[in-house]
């Protein structure tokens, strides 16, 4: 099979670019599954636009029940029953995860959400769960049938999402064995998930992020009542399946996890476990975009051949189809890295802080490059590429909202500054490069960026974005000409 060729199923890419593949028949009848059966449910969902909710029964009582088509959960069930989140405890590895998601996300790129917000659930919850939260809760999010419990990660409120320490009103007051929350979420993806964790500040704990500690939010209350409120959700762009609301938590239920003064520790693993699925998310986003562009070009009639046998559009796709394979290798290594740490507890090893720097670019340089890529699509169905009916236009709705969400590429650039600064990552990232960068470039960097980190805060800032997309760059094409990528 052609390179080229090899765009058209993500299956068959991941195979070009992985040297081994757990899990290749599950992941064979998947990829068969969802090319057919989920792809008129996921574009008619699309089409449909945002889920509605139901606040009230129809004798009054508080319900906030939120309605889907139908066949929505069949597409959702089918990802958790194939094991997104409980393969991952079970196996102990997140690998099987991310490749469920990169498969998935080439035909959905918004129902990995739910994947990614359960599995960012699951993990804090099995790490820093007590062992009684842990009985009650954790069995029924690794169900493998359709009783399987959702989650999500509750962090924005309406001061903010990038600035947490300032932004997160929501206050905790302790209440026997658990705790009581009060605030209001304003962007709560996932909001009918069973279990939810959340960040809220115990009262009386120092001010900024290192007062917030992080909560598992059940939907009901231990008596049966609705533990939280969904006050509306909003009206998307795109990832329409997913209801995304505004939560209102009154006095709700809630379990610390880990320790009160360790919060943002947690919060920031629990946004590991979605930057690095927005990464894998973005690049098969990408490669979607690329081959629904592919095809289109193989079909179109300009000049009397093919467009894509014209030398500009042809020489594009070479080129985006490289970009493609270096955004996975730097997507991958983040996935592979956040593999090897994920267990760890602070205090943190040099490797945690290693991955933490591949993460930020990684975050950073998928989601540029699919919003890139998914613009270029468009171009090359020509006017066609706007229309609503051929469905390309999706892939620059969904990509908006890839650059924004888990932290924009500001706060990428900003939090990889911050992790060179402190824990010096850019020194372990040329380490680890040291097998399969280019030597001199590598140096040259080395020291750009340290004339950069010594510079007076403002200027560094306003000169930070160039140096931090020539650092993704590298690292990509580095891993991308790596022996073991
Ligand atoms: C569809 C969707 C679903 C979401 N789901 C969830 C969810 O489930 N849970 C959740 O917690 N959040 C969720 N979010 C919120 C998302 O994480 C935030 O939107 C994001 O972190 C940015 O926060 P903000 O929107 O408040 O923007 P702000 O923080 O107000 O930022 C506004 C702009 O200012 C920039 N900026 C801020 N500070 C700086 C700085 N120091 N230097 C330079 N630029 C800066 C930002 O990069 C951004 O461009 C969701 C968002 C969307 C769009």
């Amino acid at each position: 099979m052609s390179v080229l060729e090899s765009l058209r199923c993500p299956l068959s890419f991941l195979r070009t670019a992985l040297p081994s593949i757990p899990h290749l028949e599950l992941l064979e009848s998947e990829q068969q599954w969802w090319s057919t059966a989920a792809l008129p449910i996921s574009s008619a969902i699309d089409r449909a636009g945002t889920p509605w909710v139901r606040s009230f029964s129809a004798t009054g009582a508080r319900i906030d029940e939120i309605l889907y088509p139908a066949e929505y959960y069949t597409i959702l069930r089918r990802g958790y029953r194939a094991g997104v989140i409980w393969r991952a405890l079970e196996e102990k590895s997140l690998l099987p995860s991310y490749l469920l998601i990169h498969l998935i996300s080439f035909h959905d790129p918004g129902i990995c959400c739910p994947y990614t917000v359960s599995l960012g659930t699951a993990l804090p919850l099995s790490k820093y769960g007590s062992a009684d939260v842990q009985s009650r809760f954790l069995p029924h999010m690794l169900k493998n049938d359709d009783s399987v419990w959702q989650g999500a990660t509750w962090m924005t409120e309406i001061d903010g999402g990038s600035d947490l320490g300032a932004g997160v009103k929501t206050v905790a007051r302790p209440a026997g064995d658990r705790w009581l929350l009060t605030g209001d979420k304003y962007f709560a993806s996932n909001a009918h998930a069973e279990l939810a964790v959340a960040a809220a500040r115990p009262e009386g704990a120092q001010p900024g992020v290192r007062g917030l500690a992080l909560f598992l939010v059940p939907r009901f209350r231990a008596g049966g009542s609705l533990n939280f409120f969904i006050r509306r959700l909003k009206d998307k762009i795109a990832t329409r399946s997913v209801p995304t609301g505004e939560i209102e938590l009154r006095d709700s239920e809630a379990y610390l996890l880990g320790s009160a003064d360790s919060g943002i520790y947690l919060i920031l693993e629990v946004l590991n476990i979605s930057r690095v699925a927005n990464s894998v998310v973005s690049v098969a986003l990408a490669q979607r975009a690329i081959a629904d562009a592919l095809a289109y070009a193989e079909r179109r009639v300009a000049f009397s051949k093919r467009i894509l046998d014209h030398p500009l559009l042809h020489h594009q796709f070479e080129s985006r189809l490289a970009g493609l394979r270096s955004a996975f290798a730097l997507a991958w290594e983040s996935v592979r890295l956040l593999d090897q740490v994920w267990l760890e507890r602070p205090p943190y090893s040099d490797r945690y802080h290693l991955f933490r720097l591949v993460a930020h670019l990684a975050k950073y340089w998928t989601a540029e490059f699919a919003v890139d890529t998914a613009k270029w699509a468009m171009e090359v169905h020509g006017g066609l590429g706007t229309l609503a009916e051929f469905g390309v236009e999706r892939w620059l709705r969904e990509a908006m909202i890839l650059a924004i969400w888990e932290g924009t590429s500001h706060r990428q650039i900003l939090d990889g500054l911050e992790v060179m600064e402190r824990k010096q990552a850019h020194k372990l990232l040329f380490a680890h490069l040291a097998n399969s960068a280019l030597a001199g470039e590598a140096r040259e960097l080395a020291s750009e960026i340290e004339r950069l980190l010594h510079l007076p805060v403002e200027r560094k800032e306003v000169q930070a974005e160039p140096l931090f997309r020539r650092l993704a760059l590298f690292t990509a094409s580095a891993l991308s000409h790596s022996p073991s990528a």
